[in-house]
């Protein structure tokens, strides 16, 4: 392994999916001696996990903002790694159940369509041909977005390390960040055990861990790390088109290619941080998908697994630099975070290597809480 450097420009904390994103941006847009750091093994984290989802449209306008630019530069991710990411559009459908939420994805989808989403709440006969299999008695409304869809995690993750590998980007796995030292307020150096790398600027994507990189800093951030569950199921014949989102029993899922049937449910008594997996999780996750989708009965489970996140109050991604310790960026809060990554990437990279607080980005600063109050996004299988 090449030896740990002396000093970089930036020193990325996080190896998963926001970590390489940040590092591929700033790359791609010339800046150099770029370090990223991570405790865990490669695709360890959150990010070789998750249910692999992406979608443009969400309730609130700084969300969708947010995501519609991710999905505008996933498109452009296989060309600009020059590796096949896998992106596709197959479509995003959100399931109500409930009229509340028949009646949210309704005034969302006007938002949606109002910033260029193509966004549409399908009528009877469109959900007969996009779901063929779902249980249209527990169905009140189905809206679709078009641009929506799903990328391997495996492959989004490859393409990333070979640019980034390529680039020059020092790159060093099971390496734990131990320290942060702050020099007349400004986060300036990270510790690695007793091996120390002055650093320009300092980026967290720590994942579950995030809240213990601000206090390394003398800090805190806002939030608390969770743990979710998801499976895989036995390969069938194809049943689910789009990737999908039932907005009310809080699960998502989709059908790859192979046939296996992959999601999972959000569970509200959250069991402690840990990667175990529960069988009341399991058990709760296949309950869900056979009242939505009965002919799954016979389907054997393959895979259960657990990954592990750091959620804000809000739910929404907390993004920027610290408002008390400069020199100290976050991209954390993520709960869609595998989505949001090319975005965030290219958002906290203009901030970081030029100064560029962009609009998109402004919403989810991290002393939200205090200025502009929390954001209300109710699109999100979260509970
Ligand atoms: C089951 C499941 C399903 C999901 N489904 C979806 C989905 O469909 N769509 C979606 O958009 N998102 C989904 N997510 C969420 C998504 O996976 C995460 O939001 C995203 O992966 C976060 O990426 P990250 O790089 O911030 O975190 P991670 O991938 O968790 O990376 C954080 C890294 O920080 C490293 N680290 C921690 N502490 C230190 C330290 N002291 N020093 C050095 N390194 C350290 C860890 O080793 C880790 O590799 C899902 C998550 C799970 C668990």
């Amino acid at each position: 392994m090449t030896p740990l450097p002396r000093s970089a420009s930036t020193v990325i904390i996080g190896g998963g999916v926001q970590g390489l994103s940040a590092a591929f941006n700033l790359a791609e847009m010339g800046q150099t001696g770029i370090v990223v750091i991570d405790a865990g093994y490669w695709q360890g984290g959150a990010s070789g996990r998750n249910g692999t989802l992406i979608r443009p449209g969400f309730a609130s306008t700084a969300w969708t903002e947010l995501f519609m630019l991710t999905v505008a530069e996933w498109k452009t991710w296989s060309k600009r790694l020059g590796e096949n990411v896998m992106f596709t559009q197959r479509g995003y459908s959100v399931v109500s159940e409930k009229a509340a939420s028949a009646a949210m994805l309704e005034e969302a989808t006007a938002m949606q369509r109002d910033l260029g989403i193509r966004s549409r709440m399908l009528k009877s006969a469109e959900i007969s041909d996009l779901l063929p299999a779902i249980n249209r008695k527990r169905v009140l409304a189905v809206q679709h977005q078009e641009e929506g869809g799903v990328a391997p995690h495996h492959a989004a993750l490859k393409g990333l390390r070979a640019y980034c590998e390529h680039r020059g980007v020092a790159l060093h796995y099971r390496t734990k960040i131990t320290g942060i030292e702050v020099t007349d307020g400004r986060a300036s150096a990270v510790w690695i055990g007793d091996h120390r790398i002055d650093a320009g600027n300092i980026l967290s994507c720590a994942g579950p861990d995030n809240p213990d990189m601000a206090r390394l800093a003398g800090v805190e951030i806002d939030g608390f790390g969770m743990k979710i569950e998801a499976m895989a199921l036995e390969p069938t014949r194809p049943l689910i088109k789009p990737a999908i989102a039932l907005i009310d029993s809080l699960a998502y899922f989709h059908q790859t290619s192979r046939g296996e049937v992959v999601g999972g449910t959000e569970v509200p008594e959250r069991p402690r941080m840990s990667l175990r997996v529960d069988v009341p999780v399991m058990a709760e996750m296949a309950r869900i998908y056979l009242e939505m989708f009965p002919q799954l009965g016979p389907v054997r489970i393959l895979r259960h697994w657990a990954g592990q996140l750091h959620a804000s109050t809000d739910y929404a991604p907390l993004l920027g630099e610290h408002p008390a310790r400069p020199g100290l960026w976050f991209s954390a809060g993520w709960s869609y975070g595998f989505a949001g990554a090319p975005a965030a990437g290219r958002l906290l990279a203009g901030a970081i290597g030029k100064g560029h607080i962009d609009s998109r980005m402004k919403p989810f600063a991290l002393d939200r809480f205090q200025t502009t109050g929390p954001i209300i996004e109710k699109g999100i299988v979260l509970a």
